[in-house]
Formats: structure tokens, C-alpha cells, sequence
């Protein structure tokens, strides 16, 4: 484990232990710590301040690099997945899935991703003129990774109950609209290489930092891992996290959906119902830290 605790914190710690421990209660730390939304959304910001960054763009090289090294600050293993694909205009560009684990000696681990692209066209901006623009992609891109880079830094501080593994998918918002093809490569990727990696379950985030956050059950995640479902949205009961609905939401292709072909029950959490959606106006004004806490305080129940 990293730790990125001042001395006198550690030492604060060593005591609460032995206070426990006094009083019969060892086993650690209980409960869930406080998440923050306001951390979270600090990270929304600063990859908007990249620019767009649609897989090509020098923005896509900067945030990649920035990513691992705000990773390797927080995880106890960064590595990072690279390989060459075709554009939907036959150009070759380089996509990177990075993935952070936490608890490396767990053998019960769960997968909670997001990606970190964003769409380089705007195809549904209201101004013809703009829909061959590339999205600043605060909510569709942003926030998913925010709130998981919030989660990166409590972990950082206090280990999980289970193994988690943070991953950063790349090439999920390059498809071209018509087919889904082209959308989910690199989620489509990890899941073809998995290997002997099973996680219990995994849980995507994508799009979830509107400021007028709801969350339905998203449909392709109830009828493939109705359980998964249970799981995500009983912890969000738990912690007052009243922006999750019971209501049936929209079918959604995500990077949940190669992850279920390749046998790992998984579900999306998404709030689809966004004017912004693929338009320029997807910035961080959009978005609140309230939004990123409702998710993130949900993920830090399930690992805690
Ligand atoms: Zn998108």
C-alpha cells in the first residue's frame, strides 16, 4: 500500500488501533470514510483544462501521462495497456487503458471503470456548425474519471475490505454512430486479454456528474446481472445517495457490455438523460461535486 499519510497522521492512526484493540474491538477500522465530492470534482476540472482529448490529439497524450502519474501517487501497481487501432477514418492512433489495483494480495476483487476519451465529434450539437468540433467531455468522459480518481485517493489513505481495480478505458466514444463497432475498443480490448482475471463483479461509471443527477436501472445491466444491480443500488440506499431511481432507464452500449460477453457481472451506472450530450456545451459548468458524491460514496460502500 502507498502511503501518502504526514507522520503525525500515521502516528493518530497507530493510536485509534491500539485504542481498538484495547477495547476489544480489533479488526480495523469500520465503516466507510467520508467521500468527497469536492476532491472528485478537482479532477473533473483539470482534465477539461487539457481541451478535448479524443484519441490522436496531443490533449489525449497529456492526459494519459497525467492520469498514470496521479495513479502511481495513489495505487500500489500502475500499468498501462497500449495498442494501435484504426480510426473510423483509417488512421492509426495509439489507445491506452490504464488500470490501478489496490490490495494486490486479495484475491476478491472487483473492477470499477470509466473512460477517459473523449468524443472528437459533437454530432448532436444544436448549431450545424459545431458538430464536426471535438466535446470537452466534462460529464461524458470527466466525471466518470473523477469520481474514480476520488476513490483512487481514499484508498490511498485507508485500504479496501476487497482487491479493487481502477480501470481507465480508452476508445469508448470513437465510434462513428451508426454501428457500435468502433465504440468500447478499448474496454472491447481488456476483455479479450483478461486472461485469468476474475473480478466478483464490475461496476462502469460513465456520465454520472450532471448537476441534475438521476440514475435509473440501466436495462442491458438488470437483464444480464439483475444481482449487480441489487448490490450498486442497495448501497446507494444505504448511503443516501437519493439521486439513484428505481425506475427502468434507457438500454445503454457501454464498456459494461464487453466485460458481460467476456463473463463478468457487470453494471453501468449512467445518467443518460443529459441536454449536453455529445455537444460543445459538455463542460464543467454542467456538472456539480454533489453529483461525483453521489457515485462516489456509493463505490466506496461497496469496498469498504
Ligand atoms: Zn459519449
Amino acid at each position: 500500500m502507498v502511503l501518502r499519510d504526514t507522520g503525525l497522521r500515521h502516528t493518530a492512526a497507530v493510536v485509534l488501533v491500539a485504542v481498538l484493540a484495547g477495547a476489544g474491538v480489533m479488526g480495523g477500522c469500520t465503516g466507510t470514510p467520508t467521500y468527497s465530492g469536492e476532491l472528485a470534482f478537482s479532477f473533473l476540472e483539470k482534465q477539461c483544462e487539457f481541451g478535448p482529448r479524443p484519441p490522436g490529439s496531443d490533449a489525449h497524450e497529456a492526459m494519459r501521462d497525467w492520469l498514470v502519474e496521479v495513479l502511481q501517487g495513489y495505487a500500489d501497481e500502475v500499468s498501462v495497456q497500449r495498442f494501435t487501432v484504426l480510426d473510423t477514418e483509417g488512421n492509426e492512433v495509439v489507445l491506452s487503458n490504464v488500470i490501478a489495483s489496490f490490495r494486490m494480495d486479495a484475491r476478491e476483487r472487483v473492477l470499477f471503470g470509466a473512460h477517459w476519451d473523449t468524443r472528437r465529434i459533437a454530432e448532436r450539437d444544436p448549431d450545424e456548425g459545431n458538430r464536426d468540433r471535438p466535446i470537452l467531455g466534462a460529464n461524458d468522459g470527466a466525471s466518470g474519471v473523477a469520481v474514480l480518481l476520488g476513490l483512487a485517493a481514499m484508498m490511498a489513505d485507508r485500504s479496501p475490505r476487497v482487491g479493487v481495480d481502477l480501470v481507465f478505458f480508452d476508445g469508448e466514444d470513437g465510434g462513428n454512430g451508426g454501428g457500435f463497432d468502433s465504440f468500447c475498443v478499448g474496454s472491447t480490448l481488456f476483455a479479450g486479454r483478461m486472461g485469468d482475471y476474475a473480478p466478483i463483479y464490475a461496476v462502469v461509471v460513465d456520465m454520472i456528474g450532471d448537476r441534475d443527477l438521476s440514475i435509473p436501472v440501466e436495462v442491458n445491466s438488470m437483464s444480464a446481472c439483475p444481482s449487480v444491480v441489487r448490490t450498486v443500488w442497495d448501497a446507494a440506499e444505504r448511503v443516501g445517495a437519493t439521486s439513484f431511481t428505481e425506475e427502468s432507464g434507457t438500454a445503454v452500449f457501454d464498456d459494461h457490455i464487453p466485460l458481460i460477453r467476456a463473463g463478468v457481472p457487470s453494471a453501468l451506472i449512467i445518467d443518460f438523460d443529459y441536454t449536453y450530450w455529445h455537444t460543445i456545451e459538455d463542460t464543467p459548468d454542467k456538472c456539480s461535486p454533489e453529483s461525483l458524491w453521489e457515485v462516489g460514496a456509493v463505490l466506496a460502500e461497496l469496498v469498504y
